[in-house]
C-alpha cells in the first residue's frame, strides 16, 4: 500500500487524535523513514482528544509493524497560556454558534501559527524538516489561518527566523472529507478505515458517544455533521481508494 520511496529527512506531525491528523499521520509515516508527532494542550476541555491520540498512535504501531519501526517519540506542548487569551467555544463553556464575523465560535484566532511555530521550534531541536498538518481549505469552516496562503507566509517567516529549510506540508489542503477517507484506506486500507472510525476523535463537543458509520461523536456539531457528511459521500461511491 505505500505509494512513493520514504524520504530520509524527518517529520512533525500536528497530531490531534482526529480524523485529519490521523490521515495525516499516516501519509507521513508512508513518506518519511523518521517521524514524530506532536500535540497541543491549549486547555481544551475534551481530555477525550488527547486519549484519542494515544489510542490512534497505539492502534496504528499494532497494525502496520513498517511503521511502528518509523513512528518516533510523541511530544505534548503546553500552551494553555495561548489558550487563555484565545479563550473561545473550544476551551471555554460556551455554545458553538456563528459570530458576527462570519466565522464559527470555534475558531480560536491564529492557532495554526502558534502551533507551527512551537512545531517548528520542536522540530529544530529534534532534526526533522517536515512539518505536517491537516489544514484544509475545502471542507474547512473558513479558519484564515488554515488557508494554504496562510501557511506559505509563515514557512517563509519560519524559515528566515530560524534559518532553516522547514516545509509545510498540507496534505488533505485540497481534499473534501470524503477524499480524505479515500486517502486513509489508500495508505491503510479497512485496517485504517477502521482505526479513523474506532479510535479517533473529532467532536467539538468532546464527546464519544455511541459508535456511527463514521465513528464516534455527538452527531450534531459542525465537526460531526462534516465528518458524517464526508464519509456517506465516500460510502455512496462505493469506497474508492481515489475519488475525483
Ligand atoms: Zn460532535
Amino acid at each position: 500500500m505505500s505509494s512513493v520511496e520514504p524520504s530520509a529527512d524527518g517529520a512533525l506531525v500536528l497530531f490531534s487524535g482526529g480524523q485529519d491528523s490521523t490521515a495525516c499521520l499516516a501519509w507521513a509515516l508512508d513518506r518519511y523513514e523518521r517521524v514524530e508527532t506532536v500535540g497541543f494542550d491549549y486547555g481544551q476541555r475534551h481530555i477525550v482528544e488527547m486519549e484519542a491520540r494515544q489510542a490512534v498512535r497505539s492502534a496504528m504501531i499494532a497494525r502496520f509493524p513498517a511503521w511502528a519501526a518509523r513512528l518516533g517519540e510523541d511530544h505534548v506542548i503546553d500552551i494553555r497560556g495561548f489558550g487563555a487569551v484565545a479563550e473561545s467555544a473550544l476551551t471555554a463553556d460556551r455554545e458553538i454558534e456563528m459570530t458576527q464575523r462570519g466565522l464559527p465560535s470555534t475558531f480560536v484566532p491564529g492557532r495554526n501559527l502558534v502551533f507551527l511555530t512551537y512545531a517548528a521550534a520542536l522540530a529544530d531541536r529534534r532534526g526533522l524538516t517536515a512539518l505536517v498538518g491537516g489544514m484544509c481549505e475545502t471542507d474547512f469552516s473558513g479558519y484564515p489561518d488554515c488557508r494554504r496562503d496562510t501557511l506559505d507566509a509563515l514557512q517563509t517567516a519560519l524559515n528566515l527566523g530560524m534559518d532553516r529549510d522547514f516545509r509545510v506540508e498540507t496534505p488533505l489542503m485540497w481534499l473534501t472529507k470524503a477524499q480524505t477517507w479515500a486517502l486513509a484506506s489508500r495508505l491503510g486500507g479497512e485496517a485504517l478505515v477502521e482505526i479513523t472510525i474506532a479510535d479517533s476523535h473529532t467532536c467539538y463537543r468532546g464527546e464519544r458517544g455511541e459508535r456511527h458509520a463514521w465513528g464516534h461523536g455527538c452527531g450534531t456539531c459542525p465537526a460531526c455533521a462534516l465528518r458524517a457528511a464526508g464519509y456517506e459521500a465516500w460510502s455512496a461511491a462505493g469506497r474508492p481508494e481515489q475519488m475525483a
